[in-house]
């Protein structure tokens, strides 16, 4: 269990120093930005949608490790998921960060961040992109902050 956690630990790391998807996207269909200023973690999600499925996700921003990791494999998790998966895919997150119970196969890689529940003030880190995902999606106006 402990090389387990090592693992995780390292793929954090990597996501966090070496964010994918991080860049602009110039023909996002929606964007968004979200700001956790318990932390100082800023980014902004660009979201492409075709048809109700989100063909392309990206971020730019900064953060610590976690919300930049996060963020990271957030934008691997959504492509090619349909909007209704990304939210399943933001409900069964929310879920193990904050400790209850997930389906843990819905998660995939998504699972390295399942240590965050025991970390309550690194929750916000770990959700911010996801709370902004759900914003861009839903179109709402105005920025997204956890507080
Ligand atoms: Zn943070």
């Amino acid at each position: 269990m402990s090389d387990l956690q090592d693992l995780y630990q390292e793929l954090i790391i990597d996501h966090g120093r070496q964010p994918r998807n991080f860049k602009k996207l110039s023909n996002a269909t929606t964007h968004k930005e979200g700001l956790n200023p318990l932390c100082g973690d800023r980014l902004t999600l660009f979201l492409r949608v075709e048809n109700e499925v989100i063909v392309d996700a990206s971020f730019e921003g900064a953060g610590c490790a976690i919300s930049m990791a996060s963020a990271s494999l957030m934008t691997e998790s959504l492509k090619h998921k349909t909007i209704a998966e990304g939210k399943q895919l933001f409900e069964a997150f929310h879920h193990m960060v904050t400790g209850h119970a997930y389906r843990e196969n819905a998660l995939g890689k998504l699972i390295v961040l399942k240590g965050v529940c025991d970390y309550p003030m690194r929750v916000k880190c770990a959700t911010l992109a996801w709370h902004t995902m759900i914003a861009a999606l839903e179109n709402e106006t105005g920025n997204v902050s956890t507080e």
